[in-house]
């Protein structure tokens, strides 16, 4: 089977993860949870970065730290994996679901304004959504696939607005716009080291911020809440137990000194996709055409331009899935899942067709050539019936 991206350990992993259990720190405190936090703050250039579980758990933090509580509104793409919106309503918040861009799939940010500036009114201090009443406390963008959001122009307008910025960064460790890594540009950033990400802790995640308040508070919330005393117990908060342990993180530090050797066999990996995709009909192969960008590649996507129903692309995938290949459809969009269905969303049409058109294409680092062209050999097939 290939899937669709699969972890490859080839570094320090052992040796890591031998010392923990040599040296008997396993658990949630110990060097390498350390040592990895330190390691990513360096890595992205954040101030500040702080190990959690994972990354729903990291994006659950986030908006609490940001002050998103029950009865506020958050707004984010509806192309994206689900934990984007399911911490919304962890929060007891309410998602506003915006449209993506037909280029890379991110959130559209003209769309964005145009929503704050027609369904909203903002007195000075806070947003208030006309339709609600209700206070629009973040802004969730993502960059899915790993490629950067136009995130530049969602800042602006999130200042503008004075509503709180948090950057799903899961998918998109490695991935710098004007050498400023995504997840930086915001108030808060969230990463995951899940086992099909970039690079994994098998379970992972992490915040990353500038901000030395929001760096102490989120130390605090994922750990229970507990204060600092030398022997009692004492939490003055809701806290959780969101903390990362001390093997996972000696994973994550052997995986982080890989990750810019996966990009460099990733970069090659598009250029095969590109050869053989790029002048084929129907196909639309979005690849990294920006000097400023440097995209991490998590995932590949193409859009299959003649696909006009879910059953003729369904049909698609059971080719690849028939031969072994782990090609899979975009997620659903989030305003078509169950428990989101009844949530505001405006025009969703780009979001509804690269539902329909687009796959998620294999990426892993241990791809061979051949096996690129036996992929694209049976998307041009199904590209030109
Ligand atoms: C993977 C992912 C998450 C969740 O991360 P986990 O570590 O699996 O909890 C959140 N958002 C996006 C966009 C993701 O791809």
């Amino acid at each position: 089977m290939i899937p669709l991206h699969e972890p490859i350990f080839r570094g320090n992993e052992w040796r890591y993860i031998k010392d923990c259990i040599d040296s008997g720190w396993v658990s949630s405190v110990g060097k390498y949870v350390d040592l990895f936090e330190e390691k990513l703050a360096e890595y992205t250039g954040a101030k500040y970065a702080i190990a959690c579980c994972n990354g729903t758990a990291a994006l659950h933090t986030a908006l609490l730290l940001a002050e998103v509580s029950e009865g506020d509104e958050v707004i984010t793409p509806s192309l994206s994996f689900i934990a984007t919106a399911n911490v919304i309503l962890y929060c007891k918040a309410i998602p506003i679901f915006i449209d993506c861009e037909d280029k890379h799939f991110n959130l559209d940010a003209d769309k964005l304004e145009k929503f704050l500036k027609n369904n909203c009114y903002f007195d000075g201090e806070k947003t208030i959504n006309l339709d609600t009443g209700r206070i629009i406390r973040a802004i969730l963008a993502v960059h899915i696939l790993g490629y950067p959001c136009e995130i530049i122009k969602i800042c602006e307008i999130a200042k503008k607005y004075n509503i709180k910025l948090i950057e799903d960064a899961a998918e998109s460790i490695g991935t710098f716009l004007n050498n400023k890594h995504t997840g930086t540009f915001g108030d808060i950033g969230c990463l995951s080291f899940n086992g099909n990400k970039i690079i994994t802790t098998g379970g992972g995640g992490a915040i990353i911020t500038n901000n030395s308040e929001i760096a102490k508070l989120a130390k605090y919330l994922t750990q229970q809440a507990k204060e600092p005393h030398q022997f009692e117990y004492i939490h003055n908060e809701i806290g959780y137990n969101y903390r990362l342990t001390n093997i996972q993180a000696a994973l994550g530090v052997a995986q982080l000194e890989q990750i810019e050797d996966f990009i460099a066999k990733k970069i090659e990996i598009e250029k095969w996709y590109n050869e053989f995709l790029s002048d084929v009909e129907n196909i639309y192969f979005p690849v990294s055409e920006n000097n400023s960008v440097r995209w991490n590649r998590w995932i590949f996507a193409v859009l299959l331009k003649n696909i006009k129903t879910i059953s003729e692309r369904d049909n698609i995938v059971k080719r690849f899935i028939n031969s072994n290949i782990g090609v899979r459809p975009f997620w659903r969009p989030i305003h078509l899942q169950k428990k989101f269905e009844n949530y505001y969303s405006a025009d969703l049409a780009i979001t509804e067709n690269v539902y329909l058109n687009g796959l998620h294409l294999p990426a892993s680092v241990s791809l061979t050539k051949d096996t690129v062209k036996k992929i694209c050999d049976i998307l041009k097939t199904s590209a030109t019936p």
